[in-house]
């Protein structure tokens, strides 16, 4: 046995790519039953075994155990609603005025770090993130979650993704590492070409706002964004690639609109009503509740007054319509919005998820199997099975009893992506 690569270790051991997890009870992502000391097996970055210990095979040659004793084994998780660009801690304008260009790559070093140490091993980025990023963590440049990047969002002049303040300072300039997080998109000629033109970037999902937004200076979550109309044309040309849309949508009425256009999945959806709750079903349209954010009070130090108010309002309902969508059954995805909220506790949304109606299974399957199939990503991550990519998660204890603990990343003792162990706590060395 090598270097554990413990939480904030250096890069993971090379060579090392046949993992074995031992000692755990593996929750797998299928929705079969917990199943005690099973045993996982990872193989050149695939799921190679897994089975009861008596039966698990011998494995000789170089490889990395890993101690799962009185914890659970789970799928890597995922986060539907990211932005990795953004701090997390606020929009501080005098910070932001004195950022220079490019930073922003930079800084997204550590928050990939604390994601994956949460347990997150896919993110959607939902704005901000790009290409590049998501190259640099394929490429294992940074360690971090794999990033299905939305690049940058669709949203029309004066709406959520205009990030312009009143004297002409732009937010979403110094946001986003590329100089924007968003196109500005009037019309559906211009909703055609900013759609193919953030799939030439590498979009793997296309972000538009259906309502306006906490953060925006200039409108509010009350306000339409795109119209229907433009957002059935991005729906179309994204299908016509096999991109799915996201919407963002906080009223009622823009819930009702994005779902009208065919959008794979609600963002935050805080006012979603009856018909909205009925039209997810009809679709089969994820929720992504990002309860995360929804649930953080804001920081008047840290952020402009416009913001506050509207966050305040929005607060006061949106638990009841969120958990009028969770009890009627509607599919849920778990998504954060971290970088508007804190990154590196991405778990926390699973108490939350449980507060606001899903069982603890229904809970853990939302950031796993659920998620995974809202990412059209399926066939490679989200359960524990032979063949799908190793991304494997070590909780320490039963999360099903107390879907809590997960939420602690130090009760997150290992974490492996793509058959590559980024953090073993218990393991060699890393014990002081
Ligand atoms: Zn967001």
């Amino acid at each position: 046995m090598g270097n554990a690569g413990p939480t904030g270790g250096g890069a993971p051991e090379p060579g090392a790519r046949t993992v074995v997890v031992r000692g755990g009870t593996v929750f797998d992502g299928t929705g079969a039953a917990p199943r005690p000391d099973w045993v996982v097996v990872a193989r050149d970055g695939r799921i190679d075994w897994t089975g009861p210990a008596a039966d698990a095979p011998t494995v000789s040659g170089p490889h990395r155990e890993i101690d799962a004793a009185g914890g659970t084994v789970l799928p890597g998780f995922v986060d539907a609603h990211v932005h990795l660009v953004m701090s997390g801690d606020g929009m501080n304008p005098a910070r932001l005025l004195d950022q220079p260009p490019h930073y922003g790559y930079y800084a997204a070093i550590p928050r990939l770090r604390a994601t994956l140490d949460a347990g997150v091993t896919t993110v959607r980025d939902l704005a901000g993130a790009d290409q590049a990023i998501a190259l640099a963590v394929d490429e294992g440049i940074v360690p971090g979650p794999r990033i299905v990047p939305a690049c940058l969002a669709l949203g029309p002049t004066g709406g959520h993704g205009d990030f312009r303040t009143a004297c002409g300072f732009d937010y979403g300039a110094v946001q986003g590492p590329s100089g924007a997080v968003s196109l500005l998109t009037d019309g559906t000629d211009e909703a055609l070409r900013n759609t193919r033109e953030v799939m030439r970037m590498g979009a793997r999902v296309v972000k538009v706002m259906a309502s306006g937004g906490v953060w925006s200076p200039r409108d509010t979550p009350w306000d339409d964004g795109l119209s229907a109309e433009e957002m059935t044309v991005v729906v179309r040309e994204a299908a016509a690639r096999g991109v799915p849309v996201a919407a963002h949508a906080q009223n009622a009425g823009s819930i009702r609109n994005a779902l009208a256009a065919g959008v794979a999945s609600v963002e935050h959806g805080y006012e979603i009503d009856e018909r909205g709750i009925d039209m997810m079903g009809e679709s089969g349209a994820f929720l992504v509740p990002t309860l995360t954010t929804a649930t953080t009070p804001p920081d008047p130090a840290r952020s402009a007054a416009y913001a506050v108010a509207k966050k305040l309002r929005l607060q006061e309902r949106l638990s009841t319509h969120v958990s009028a969508a969770l009890r009627a059954g509607v599919r849920v995805a778990l998504g954060t919005d971290s970088g508007v909220c804190q990154h590196g506790r991405n778990l926390r949304e699973l108490p939350l998820l449980v507060e606001h109606g899903l069982s603890p299974e229904a809970a853990l399957l939302a950031g796993t199997r659920d998620a995974a199939q809202l990412l059209g990503l399926a066939d490679e991550i989200g359960t524990l099975e032979v063949g799908k990519r190793a991304d494997v998660v070590v909780c320490a204890g039963d999360p099903l009893a107390d879907v809590a603990v997960a939420a602690d990343p130090g009760n997150i003792t290992a974490v492996v992506r793509d058959g590559v162990v980024h953090k073993d706590t218990r393991g060699a060395g890393a014990r002081a």
